[in-house]
């Protein structure tokens, strides 16, 4: 933690550059690329009957898009709006009607037959429904009735029966603190959100390599650092403003360097609609780009420190900031060993790129005084997600990028909720303030006055295998209740994830709209219950960004969903009502109760009670966690971990498959092509020699399938890394195992080995023997 404070935003020059220019042909006219005035106007379009309580939310809100973090149309990193189309498009949630009646009471098979997209569009959830066994349609209930029926449910069964997951767009700090804290007053450790399959294996690594589980520095870190990495991130198409951020940091003369199999279009050049010059000519983004193998990255970090080695041996501290490592560091010896037991070989075949190519990011990062490295899924997804970021970690220890300016770790947040998801407690392994051990446990019991549960909580992940347990299991899920998600599109596997959802005695779907998981059978009741959004709700509410600001976002006067509630009162009232005896035990007062709570329950949150007023804002940790290279770890120091070269068998002529996202915010889908790539959602993206190799042109019709299942799209040629394939998330998740999970974090495993055929030989032979045979080679591969 650090003594020295965010000094705010700066001001960008407005000095042209044009050396930093794509192209002197104005809008990048003629390019692929997004046409953002075009979008802007589509959304003010969208929410024409509602124009000004619009207005409103984009100059007094919160962002309840990604985490980069703005309040009204300001940031904290740099002076200038900030806004962007990603914003533009989740706006339509908060502004739209309640669903038609008609429609919303229409028969089940008739909602079923629309997608996500769809059902979406139909407006907001306007009172609590229920739909038991039998019911072809959704039937009105009162929340009373809603309400006691599952705090009915909830008593008859064993706690280690009763789930809770809380997704992240919009959902605030207060909800995931209460709902953490009911969840325990209900007798259960099983609450999960959705960092578990984003950023989990970032927050376990970073704590044991640094001894806290968040972004160590800020984006104003990224102005002027000597190296700025991006290393499976997307962030120009994720967290559209960053691009501002990089365009100001490539003023200062920041090299770009991007990690990631595909290299992603929008990462080498972008046109930043908020920046004139940018607007005009577009902005040069990335320096240089490393295509490494899909689960290469390990291999990679590991030929970047055995090049640090040897240079070691040549000139002690050519390479390792020696002065850093003795003073804040352990496990050097240890490392070394790991790293050096390693070939160059093994690491080139596992990272698909040379020594060479390794030496020369070795050097530049050996040779630059500073730099940052900002991360995605790109290395979290991964059965050994924890391994990547913990490599991360080592180079940045290694080389003392920690505590200081223009340094940093930063797993780059996509949901606006989800950093304070896990600091509020809504997580199986963590209550508020700490993790959940028994000094934390017994210090929060004391606050709150009643036991926490002493077993261990299920992952997301497990929760939903539960459903399929022997029903007198102890663990056999008989009622999970969620607060928005949809599994049924985000977790691998969907069929799996069906059978999993309908197995369930009582769904709770606490949401703004309806999903495809929302229509799922269950087997006695799927009740739903309307929230609030985070604008509604009466005293506002608080989110965390990925820099560790906590913003405030009031309470934005303006239509109503007249039935819709703040959803952390929502876990109040059924609390009490399971409870009646002890309702005193879970009471709060308002909103501003709650986060009077946290500030005392979660010590770093200390300042969050006196946020009341829009744009009101603290970090939490000061401008960079380990200032100085002090850690916040039991001695002080960072720790490097010597990490294991995982094993990657891929069968020659196979695959490996990632997921991307495109037009989207996460799994709600915008477009169906990506401005960027120009790639259709059931396009496969895939490198040209390898459609050479395997016969397929650009614009076949392909099929790419393994014993999980198969996926049908159009091949694409773009510049993936050969012998590998991107298809779009969630579509392509119907290639990914169930039940695959990293060992540490608990986040499901994303890629996944693959053949891919042109759909005509595929489906030639799909009667025939042979390809039974060809799944039958993909038997002994890993899960
Ligand atoms: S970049 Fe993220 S935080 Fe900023 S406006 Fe866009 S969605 Fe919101």
């Amino acid at each position: 933690m650090g003594e020295t404070k965010h000094a705010g935003p700066t001001k960008l020059s407005k000095k042209p550059r044009p050396d930093l220019w794509v192209s002197k042909v104005p809008f990048g006219l003629g390019k692929i690329k997004p046409h953002h005035l075009r979008d802007t106007l589509k959304v003010a379009w969208e929410n024409k009957d509602n124009l000004p309580y619009a207005t409103r939310i984009l100059t007094q809100g919160v962002c309840d898009g990604c985490a980069l973090g703005v309040s009204g149309l300001k940031d904290q990193t740099l002076v200038g709006p900030h806004l962007c189309t990603t914003r533009l498009n989740v706006l339509r949630l908060n502004t739209m009607p309640a669903i038609d009646e008609e429609i919303l009471h229409a028969d089940i098979d008739e909602l079923r037959s629309m997608d996500s997209t769809e059902l979406r569009k139909l407006g907001r959830i306007p009172y609590p429904l229920l739909r038991e066994p039998g019911d072809r349609k959704f039937r009105r209930i009162s929340w009373d009735e809603a309400l006691n029926k599952i705090a009915e449910k909830i008593k008859t069964i064993d706690p280690k029966q009763l789930a809770f997951y809380l997704t992240s767009r919009g959902i605030t700090n207060e909800t995931y603190y209460v709902a953490g804290k009911v969840a325990r007053f209900l007798g259960t450790n099983n609450i999960d959100n959705a960092s578990r399959i984003c950023h989990s294996p970032s927050k376990t690594a970073l704590n044991r390599s640094v001894g806290v589980g968040a972004s160590t520095c800020n984006y104003k870190d990224w102005i002027g650092t000597d190296v700025l990495m991006f290393w499976g991130s997307v962030a120009a198409n994720n967290q559209p403003v960053s691009t501002k951020y990089m365009y100001a940091a490539k003023r200062k003369g920041t090299k770009i360097i991007i990690v990631n199999p595909h290299f992603e279009p929008a990462m080498e050049k972008y046109w930043i609609p908020s920046n004139v010059e940018s607007a005009l000519f577009g902005t040069k983004l990335a320096d240089d780009v490393y295509q490494v193998n899909v689960g290469g990255d390990i291999a990679f970090t590991h030929g970047i420190m055995k090049h640090w080695f040897e240079m070691e041996e040549e000139e002690h501290g050519s390479a390792i900031n020696q002065t850093f490592v003795q003073e804040h560091v352990n496990g050097l010896e240890e490392l070394e060993k790991k790293v050096k037991s390693y070939r160059w070989e093994q690491l080139e075949k596992s990272s698909g790129l040379s020594k060479e190519r390794m030496r020369e990011l070795a050097l530049l990062l050996a040779k630059s005084k500073s730099a940052v490295f900002v991360w995605s899924m790109g290395l979290t997804q991964h059965r050994f997600g924890t391994d990547n970021v913990s490599q991360v970690a080592n180079l940045a220890l290694l080389r003392g990028f920690l505590g200081r300016e223009h340094c940093g770790l930063m797993p780059i947040r996509g949901h606006s909720g989800v950093q304070g998801s896990g600091e509020m407690g809504a997580d199986p392994f963590v209550l508020p303030g700490s993790d959940m051990d028994e000094e934390n446990r017994k210090r929060v019991e004391q606050y709150w006055n009643f036991n926490i549960p002493d077993w261990q909580g299920d992952i997301v992940g497990v929760t939903l295998e539960n459903a399929l347990l022997p029903r007198n299991h102890e663990r056999n899920l008989k009622l999970y209740y969620m607060s928005g998600g949809n599994f049924l599109e985000t977790m691998p596997n969907p069929e799996f994830v069906r059978q999993c959802l309908e197995n369930v005695d009582i769904r709770v779907h606490q949401d703004i709209i309806f999903n495809t998981s929302t229509l799922l059978d269950a087997k006695e009741a799927v009740i739903v219950l309307p929230a609030m959004t985070r604008y509604e709700q009466p005293g506002g509410g608080t989110s965390t960004s990925t820099e560790r600001m906590v913003y405030f976002s009031p309470e934005i006067k303006g239509p109503r969903i007249e039935e819709a509630r703040s959803e952390w009162e929502i876990y109040v009232d059924l609390a009490k009502r399971v409870k009646p005896n002890e309702s005193d035990l879970i009471d709060f007062k308002d909103a501003a109760a709650v986060r009077e709570e946290i500030a005392l329950l979660n010590r770093n949150y200390d300042g969050i009670q006196y946020l009341k007023e829009k744009g009101d804002v603290f970090q939490w940790g000061g401008a960079w966690l380990c200032e100085g290279g002090v850690c916040p770890t039991p001695d002080g120091k960072g720790n490097l971990i010597p990490v294991e070269l995982p094993e990657l068998r891929k069968p020659e002529g196979h695959f490996y498959v990632s997921t991307r996202r495109g037009k989207q915010f996460n799994s709600m889908i915008y477009g169906e092509t990506d401005p960027f790539t120009d790639a259709d959602r059931y396009d496969v993206l895939m490198n040209e020699v390898d459609g050479r190799k395997h016969n397929i042109a650009d614009g076949d019709a392909i099929v790419a399938y393994n014993k999980h299942g198969f996926f049908s799209g159009r091949a694409k040629f773009a510049p993936v890394k050969e012998g590998n394939i991107a298809v779009h998330w969630p579509e392509g998740n119907s290639l990914i195992p169930e039940s695959v999970y990293e060992t540490y974090a608990g986040i499901p495993d994303y890629n996944a080995p693959v053949i891919v055929e042109r759909a005509e030989t595929y489906y030639a032979y799909k009667d025939t023997k042979y390809a039974e045979k060809r799944i039958e080679e993909l038997e002994l591969e890993p899960n």
